[in-house]
């Protein structure tokens, strides 16, 4: 798939806060270089514990908890503050884009997904079984599941999400569910940051030196890490990489560790996030030498 974006001619005016992906809603423009999101109590408790940690430089900034209009939110740093009409890109990382709790849940006490079903079915009417066609629902991980069979997630470790490229001041955004191989990944880097291999380079240095961090982090070996990568630049040639969504990011049992490369089993935890890492580190490199 080559990612020619049709461009949606809306938004001529500067917007420097744009929400990717994500439930909508849950965003509301903070002051001066700061957003709020909606108040998650386990993304709170992510936040704090990563103040003293080696990840430190790599999420945004956080200013604690605020409220607005009678509901609490989580103020940190807004990533596009200092940048002139970015682009930008989520980026899942993982191998596994759903908790282990989701999984026990689901299958304790299955809560069927009007909603989900109807977004495998946009993306595939073969998609569902006889069964999920009867009922037409389906629960939270065979959803999730599917989607990471589709994409990069269970071959490389991570997948591409959602991108915002601006051209002549429009912007647009494509669908990436099914963008899976790595030549297809690799297309679509290009065509994100328009050929330009500085940038490249830039995320490639950057993308090492967070590699160094997690090593380094007593954070990201004592979670279960399910987040992204945010990717930024700009036509300055500004280009930073960022760790964002610690929603459902979570704490392990007092004893355990993950090291994030060994292969999933149930009940090991294990995301896959360093082998997904790794994997994006040689695409890039892939990239920059083409
Ligand atoms: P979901 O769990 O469905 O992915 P969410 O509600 O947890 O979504 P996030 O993933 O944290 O929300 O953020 C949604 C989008 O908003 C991101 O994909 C990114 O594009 C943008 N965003 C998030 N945090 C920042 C930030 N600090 N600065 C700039 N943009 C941000
Ligand atoms: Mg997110
Ligand atoms: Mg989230």
């Amino acid at each position: 798939t080559i990612v020619h974006c049709p461009l949606v001619a809306t938004q001529r005016r500067r917007l420097s806060w744009v929400q990717l992906a994500g439930h909508k809603g849950s965003f509301k423009a903070g002051d001066e270089g700061s957003i709020l999101k909606k108040f998650s109590e386990n993304e709170k408790l992510c936040f704090e514990r990563l103040k003293e940690d080696a990840l430190h430089s790599f999420v945004p900034s956080y200013y604690g908890v605020v409220e607005r209009d009678g509901e609490l939110f989580l103020k940190m740093k807004d990533l596009l503050a200092n940048f002139d009409l970015p682009n930008v890109m989520d980026c899942k990382m993982g191998v596994r884009t759903y908790l282990e709790e989701e999984l026990v849940r689901a299958r304790v006490k299955p809560k069927l997904r009007e909603d989900l079903y109807n977004k495998m079915m946009e993306v595939d009417s073969e998609a569902p079984t006889a069964e999920e066609k009867q009922q037409q629902a389906v629960t939270k991980p065979r959803y999730m599941q599917w989607r990471e069979s589709l994409s990069s997630t269970n071959t490389l470790g991570f997948r591409i999400e959602g991108i915002k490229v601006v051209k002549r001041g429009e912007t647009c955004k494509t669908d990436f569910k099914k963008t899976r191989s790595k030549e297809d990944v690799i297309q679509v880097f290009k065509d994100f940051v328009e050929g330009n291999k500085n940038i490249i380079n830039s995320y490639i240095t950057r993308l090492e030196d967070i590699k160094q961090a997690l090593k380094a982090s007593e954070f990201f070996k004592k979670h279960e890490v399910k987040n992204t990568f945010f990717f930024v630049l700009d036509h300055k040639e500004r280009a930073e990489v960022w760790l964002i969504d610690f929603g459902k990011t979570t704490p392990l049992p007092e004893e355990q560790n993950l090291d994030h490369y060994r292969p999933w089993e149930e009940g090991n935890r294990e995301d896959g996030y360093l082998w997904g890492l790794d994997n994006l580190q040689q695409t890039l490199s892939l990239l920059a030498r083409e």
